[in-house]
């Protein structure tokens, strides 16, 4: 077949949205070395930002869009700003939140998706993306220990994940939910997770209608565990004054601590009250990839439903969550609709049908191809090397006299520095300032500690000795 003539798409604005396939590659090429040049100086620089917020602004403003500017102006221009002004995620030195450094295949995956932009709310539109995430949802169903049959989809992160658990336990409790809201159950819903689980919950309740006080925060251990005691308590407390519960939520690696709640306890007493019993495994899941380590996930293969954030420890690119579900029915009972002007509508086959989301982007991909290239083996290798680092960090510190806050086997350290030192928030402001390490405050079990997550997949022991350092020499103000 000739190439198709569109010599009457003419040159310039509009072109620029759509310029042709020779300058296309040759933009792309050259973004890739500047990328490239941009990371390698991040990796060798400050860990936060040193941008001049003034001029940037001033720059910013700049930009008024009355008229077209060359695309190669804007891109170097934007990643100059951003090399400039972010906490950089992608700095072996970022001891952060659960944001790592994004896998490479998960780049390249994006790339793809972007290129071929396909839409994912029917199988019919987009069967070959449909299947290859249907394929993955398999893999981690199996991998997480749920029966054959066991579902799922790709999320946009953990919050939608686990705001659809919700949909789903108050769908199932009273199947009169679905029209009706939270009035179908004529008495208060409540629904219970720790008080260290995350605080998406509140935001959760308030988005299903049945209110932030429907979020009973169960007392923990002492040890930021849920305290499987005061939760059956809990439980009676609410049943004795009318209340409905509808959802236990056990987390599997907390936020400030990494730890991981009782989880066979939790299943046994849901089981027993007759709940949705949902495990957040949102960073914490990942570790479902080592043989090693994996088994502290015991009790997870009875949840009814499982968050795990591809984002997060699986290290794709960000957001990209998974909601695994036991038993398919659920989701197509809480999500059906049913239109004349989609191509299809078909339970279990359509994910516009059988999830939050209606236009769906390819984010299984990412997973896909890093699950592929690395294996099971390879994200094995992976976890175990943040868990060794983080026992290294403890050692250092604890020989230096650091006060280790938690317990958790998995790669979040908690740590005071030794007595008599300054307070934690000066502290840690000195070793953002000095732009070598990142590293946070945080709360657990009633105590500021500095929170330190070994998050980036090629840190390594010289990284662990240079946090160490700037740690030492934060306990002082800088000379
Ligand atoms: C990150 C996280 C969430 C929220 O997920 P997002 O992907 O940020 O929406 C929920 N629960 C836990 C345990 C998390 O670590």
């Amino acid at each position: 077949m000739p190439a198709m003539d569109r010599s009457d798409i003419a040159p310039g604005p509009v072109r620029a949205l759509f310029p042709a396939r020779e300058i296309r590659t040759s933009v792309e090429d050259r973004l890739t070395r500047v990328l490239a040049d941009a990371q390698a100086r991040v990796a060798k620089g400050s860990v936060v930002p040193t941008l001049d917020i003034e001029r940037f602004r001033a720059e910013l403003a700049h930009f008024d869009f009355r008229s077209a500017r060359p695309l190669e102006e804007m891109l170097d221009w934007t990643v100059a700003q951003l090399e400039h002004g972010l906490v950089h995620l992608t700095h072996p030195r970022y001891f952060g939140l659960f944001n790592p450094a994004p896998s490479f295949p998960s780049q390249c995956a994006d790339r793809v998706a972007a290129s071929f932009n396909p839409q994912l709310a029917t199988w019919t539109t987009s069967p070959a993306a449909v299947e290859i995430e249907a394929h993955v949802i398999g893999a981690m169903t199996r991998r997480a220990g749920l029966p054959e049959g066991a579902r799922g989809h790709f999320t946009s992160g953990g919050s939608e994940a686990n705001f659809s658990a919700l949909l789903c336990a108050l769908t199932m409790a009273d199947g009169r939910f679905a029209d009706d809201g939270a009035r179908a159950f004529g008495a208060p819903v409540v629904f219970y997770s720790s008080a260290e689980s995350h605080l998406a919950w509140l935001k959760i309740a308030h988005q299903a209608g049945i209110g932030r006080s429907a979020v009973r925060l169960v007392a923990t251990d002492g040890c930021g565990r849920m305290s499987a005691a005061a939760l059956r308590q809990a439980l009676q407390e609410d049943r004795a004054r009318g209340r409905i519960p509808v959802m236990i939520v056990a987390t599997a690696g907390t936020t400030n601590a990494g730890m991981i709640d009782p989880l066979a306890e939790c299943a046994a007493i849901a089981e027993q009250a007759g709940v949705w019993y949902h495990v957040d495994a949102a960073w914490g899941g990942a570790v479902l990839a080592s043989e090693r380590c994996g088994t502290v996930l015991r009790g997870l293969e009875r949840a009814d439903s499982i968050t795990v954030d591809a984002h997060k420890w699986f290290a794709t690119t960000m957001g990209c969550g998974m909601f695994l579900i036991r038993n398919a029915a659920a989701l197509d009972k809480t999500f059906q609709v049913s239109t004349t002007y989609m191509p299809s509508n078909r339970a279990s086959l359509d994910p516009y049908v059988s999830t939050f989301q209606w236009s769906r982007r390819f984010l299984g991909l990412r997973l896909f191809l890093s699950l592929g290239a690395a294996g099971w083996p390879g994200y094995a290798a992976h976890v175990e090397r943040a868990i060794d680092l983080t026992d290294q960090l403890k050692y250092e510190l604890a020989a230096r006299g650091w006060r280790i806050a938690n317990d958790s086997v998995l790669a979040v350290l908690c740590v005071e520095p030794p007595e008599g030192c300054c307070e934690i928030a000066t502290l840690v402001a000195r070793v953002l300032a000095s732009g070598r390490a990142w590293v946070g405050v945080a709360n657990f079990e009633g105590r500021k500690v500095i929170r330190i997550c070994v998050t980036h997949g090629e840190a390594g022991v010289a990284d662990v000795h240079e946090l160490v350092d700037v740690l030492e020499a934060s306990k002082s103000p800088a000379p």
